[in-house]
């Protein structure tokens, strides 16, 4: 198959990418651009010309997302949309979030210059938020378009340096009435492709993920009260040590977790005593928890199980316990429909796939809950993402645009009067 991928779709991808991550380019070479920052606008301006060069029309909406649109034949009210985020991490990778963005785009320009118009309207959209790096949510450029945000939720948040989104966003140029309203009625379905940001495709020498789901999150901070004392005149039998139930509670979690087998992943990754002194027994403690699987009775079955764990040993052990939960984000279920279409393509081509459950968050789950969704993944070398040593081979990146563009051909233009048979290949 990788023999098969046209050497020019390889070139043209390698060359966009290269010249999207110099937005934002750092001395480690990886890449930040930030929602609304200078290099996030240069970058959003930039694809906005490269898209009109690529024969797209295109146009902004009032939170800075940006469509590049090939208008279909037949003039239904609904389009299909396909892309990904702009903006990234701090000292971020070159393909997280751009590869779907400029696969999307690639797919298209193809497509319409080899068949010209699409029956069904076909629009790139590069998204304008989704990492969550420089305000306090995440998911701008998706929720505006969904409903699920709008524009003055943007008033009560702040980056680090106290501007506040609505600020930022004024000084990009948005958000001032000057681009129509983000909210879209007229989606037919989304498609995103993106990097793993794992290792199971590459530990599995597969090339290739439709994605069922994508996992529910919830997140607890757990404060634990002792006593605070002497740690050579208090008795090993006479203490409320905080520090030694939270060890506990941490050691079963996690234990707890790796005997479950169903995917399902737990992590402690934060954990704060006091008072924080060598010779000091500790009188609090605080530690984070993050559950995740792809099914709500899962996460409830091992969330009750483990809180009432630490419940039962904070009893035991003399010491208050408060749990917070304050994140909780359900499962989303993509399409089923889109999701067989893919594996078949994918077996058709002889492309070597697996289906998958994406541990981490994505438009795609925002797009899941609001109309039919899909997400694909290709590999991501040793599983490295949100780092400048991010890596997809070319190769692999290639085979995701041609995937791209066998389900555009088929959603857009190879439609059930073909009996589903895709006339690209
Ligand atoms: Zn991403």
């Amino acid at each position: 198959m990788i023999d098969q991928v046209p050497t020019t779709i390889k070139n043209e991808l390698h060359d966009l990418i290269e010249w999207l991550a110099a937005f934002g380019k750092t001395g480690h070479g990886g890449v930040t651009r930030l929602l609304y920052d200078t290099d996030w606008q240069k970058a959003q301006h930039a694809l906005k010309y490269k898209m009109e060069e690529m024969g797209f029309n295109t146009r902004f909406d009032d939170v800075g997302n940006l469509f590049g649109c090939i208008r279909g034949t037949e003039n239904e009210e609904k389009g299909i949309l396909t892309g990904s985020h702009v903006d990234t991490v701090v000292d971020g990778g070159k393909y997280d979030g751009a590869y779907g963005i400029l696969a999307s785009m690639i797919a298209t320009a193809r497509l319409f210059h080899q068949y010209g118009a699409p029956r069904k309207t076909i629009e790139v959209v590069s998204l304008c938020e989704e990492e969550g790096s420089r305000f306090p949510l995440s998911f701008w450029g998706s929720g505006n378009i969904t409903g699920k945000y709008h524009a003055q939720d943007a008033t009560r948040l702040a980056d680090h340096s106290g501007m506040s989104l609505t600020d930022a966003m004024h000084g990009a140029g948005f958000g001032i009435g000057n681009y129509p309203d983000a909210f879209r009625n007229d989606i037919a379905c989304f498609l995103e492709i993106h990097i793993e940001q794992g290792r199971t495709l590459e530990l599995g020498k597969k090339t290739w993920a439709p994605v069922s789901h994508i996992v529910g999150q919830r997140r607890y901070t757990i404060s634990l009260t002792g006593e605070s004392n002497h740690a050579g005149t208090t008795p090993m039998n006479q203490r409320r040590d905080a520090v030694y139930a939270a060890a506990l509670m941490v050691s079963h979690v996690i234990k707890m977790a790796g005997e479950q087998q169903n995917g399902l992943v737990a992590t402690v990754g934060r954990i704060e005593a006091d008072p924080n002194v060598a010779n000091v027994i500790s009188g609090k403690c605080r530690f984070s928890l993050d559950i995740r699987h792809h099914e709500v009775s899962v996460l409830d079955r091992f969330s009750e199980e483990t809180l009432a764990f630490c419940k039962e040993t904070a009893d035991k052990a003399g010491i208050q316990i408060q749990i917070n939960k304050w994140m909780d984000v359900p499962p989303v279920k993509l399409d089923q429909k889109l999701m067989e279409m893919n594996l078949k393509l994918a077996e058709d081509a002889g492309i070597p796939f697996r289906k998958m459950v994406s541990g981490a968050g994505h438009d795609s789950q925002v797009f899941g809950t609001f109309c039919p969704t899909a997400l694909m993944f290709v590999p991501s070398h040793l599983g490295v993402s949100h780092s400048p040593a991010e890596y997809t081979g070319l190769d692999e990146l290639t085979i995701g645009v041609h995937m791209l563009m066998k389900m555009l051909y088929h959603l857009a233009y190879a439609p059930e009067k073909n009996n589903g048979k895709c006339e690209y290949e």
